[in-house]
Formats: C-alpha cells, structure tokens, sequence
C-alpha cells in the first residue's frame, strides 16, 4: 500500500503492475526480434470486382517468433506505437516492401504495393525521407506506392499531415484512408487532405448482405468516392453473396478471404 498522491492510499494492484512488466518484456524482445530479423511481411491480393484482376497487393507484418510461431500485428502492433518502436518497424516494413515490389518488377509483374502507416509514423517528419530513400534505394517508382493511414491518425495533427501528406503525393504516391468510416473525424478532410482512394472497413462490408443499415452506409461510401473520383476498396471480403452486393453497388476494388489470405510473397503477388 502507497500514498497515491490525492491524499488517499491506493492498493498495488497485482494485475496493472504484471501489465506494465508484460508490456515492457515484449518491447525488449521486439527490439531483439527487429534485430535479429524476426519480422515478415504477408502480402494480401487486392482485385477488381469486375473479373477478378489483382491490382495490387497490401503489405500486412507478422513476426516469426521463436517459440509461439508465426504472430499477428494483434500481438505486437500497439506495443510498438506506444514505445515508439514503430519508426524502425516501419522503416523495416517500408523498406521491405519496397525491394519485394522491385523484385516483382524485374519478374514483369509490376502492382502497387500499398503499405500501412502509422499515427506516430505520420508524425515523424523523417516519414518523407524514409520513402523516398527506400524508394530511390530499390528503383521504384513512386506511382506503386500507396500509403494506407486511418482518418483518427489523420486528426491527431492535421497540420503536419497536411503538408507530409502533400510532399508524398506531389511526389506521386496515392494516398489510402484506411478503416475508413470508423474514425470520428468530419469528412471535410476529404477536402483538404490529398486522398486518393477509401478503404471501406470490414465491420460494414461483413454486414452488406444482411444488414440494410450496413448496405446503406458501403452504398453512401462508395458513391462519395465515386463522386469524388476516388477509388474505392471494400475490406474483408469473404463471401460470393458479398462480391456480388459490392459489385452492384458499384464499388471498385476488393481484398479478403473469398480471394486470398494474406501470404508470404512467391515469385507474382
Ligand atoms: P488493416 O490495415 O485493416 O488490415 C486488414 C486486416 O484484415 C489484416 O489483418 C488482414 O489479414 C485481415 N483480413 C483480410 N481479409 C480478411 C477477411 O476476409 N476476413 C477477415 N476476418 N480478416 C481479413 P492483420 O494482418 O492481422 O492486420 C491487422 C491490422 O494491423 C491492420 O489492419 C493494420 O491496421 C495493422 N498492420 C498490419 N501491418 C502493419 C504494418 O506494417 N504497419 C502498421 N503500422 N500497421 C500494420
Ligand atoms: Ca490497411
Ligand atoms: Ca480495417
């Protein structure tokens, strides 16, 4: 028992303190797995509801631990935000990216790659740098790149991902809002913010088949984006009934189960 500081006593409480102590061995064994490199990336097919053809790819992290196998950003992704670890993560998950999109280019299969970004990478203003030297690095040009970034960590500093934002799209790469329609942000940013393509969440596009709220919201989205000019991908696609909604509702693009997991990348994405 401590004096908690308001004038009250606080009871050590077992749990938050085990908490704490976890969190900490897990961000020494992620700068160890970093280190030794512990850390994959899977890549997931993004195809056009029209017949099918894969476009693209998205870059999703997993980390190959040494005793629990194979494990999900789930597992580690937040610990990594919180510690500020995720600068050289995502370095890492840049880079790699990157030099697997040159090696698909030199095969002849040429796709976008689309990789995910965080609310503390945006923030970084060596974010800019990072690309373009891994861009510049592995021959790649900018117009494959596709930055994903949720519309929450669009919100947390709006000015500098104002301007990060612009440099990284006058340099020509498309800009993804991720998760889209989740977040509490207004949809003006979709005025100011150079936004190329929304990803419509899972938790609507699970629910478009037999939810007509469900339906009503992916419909609302995928006509902004088609009045906007945006290109629009709906996530997490896992039935035939799903396609064929998404497909007359007009969107574009999808990525899920029904046409592929995510997976370690072969010889074409
Ligand atoms: P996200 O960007 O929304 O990625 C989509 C997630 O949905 C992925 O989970 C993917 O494996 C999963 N998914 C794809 N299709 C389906 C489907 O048909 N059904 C279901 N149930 N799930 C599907 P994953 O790989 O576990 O990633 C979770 C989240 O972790 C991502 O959500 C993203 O926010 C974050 N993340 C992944 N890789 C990175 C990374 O390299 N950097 C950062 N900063 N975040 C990452
Ligand atoms: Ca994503
Ligand atoms: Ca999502």
């Amino acid at each position: 028992v401590k004096d908690s500081g308001r004038g009250g006593l606080a009871v050590h409480d077992p749990h938050a303190a085990d908490g704490a102590a976890d969190r900490l061995r897990l961000l020494q064994e992620l700068r160890t797995a970093l280190a030794q490199g512990e850390f994959r990336l899977h890549y997931q097919p993004r195809v056009r509801l029209a017949g099918g053809a894969t476009t693209g790819v998205e870059a999703l992290v997993r980390w190959q631990h040494p005793e629990r196998g194979l494990l999900g950003p789930g597992e580690f992704i937040e610990v990594a935000e919180a510690s500020g670890l995720i600068r050289e993560l995502g370095a890492w998950v840049l880079d790699s990216a990157v030099a697997q999109t040159a090696a698909w280019n030199a095969a002849g299969v040429g796709v976008q790659v689309s990789v995910n970004i965080s609310t503390r990478q945006l923030a970084d203003p060596d974010l800019v740098l990072l690309v373009t030297s891994a861009l510049a690095r592995h021959g790649v040009p900018a117009s494959q790149v596709v930055l994903e970034i949720t519309e929450t960590a669009l919100m947390v500093d709006p000015e500098t991902a104002l301007s990060t934002l612009q440099v990284l799209a006058g340099l020509g790469m498309q800009i993804a809002v991720d998760d889209f329609g989740t977040g509490y942000a207004s949809l003006t940013y979709l005025q100011r913010f150079p936004v190329h393509e929304l990803k419509i969440d899972r938790s609507f596009v699970s629910g478009v088949v037999d939810s007509a709220p469900d339906r009503a919201i992916v419909g609302a989205c995928v006509h902004l984006a088609r009045s906007m000019g945006l290109v629009c991908v709906a996530e997490g696609v896992e039935t035939d009934e799903q396609r064929d909604v998404l497909l007359s509702l007009g969107c574009d693009l999808a990525q899920g189960y029904l046409f592929s997991r995510p997976r370690p990348a072969g010889s074409r994405p």
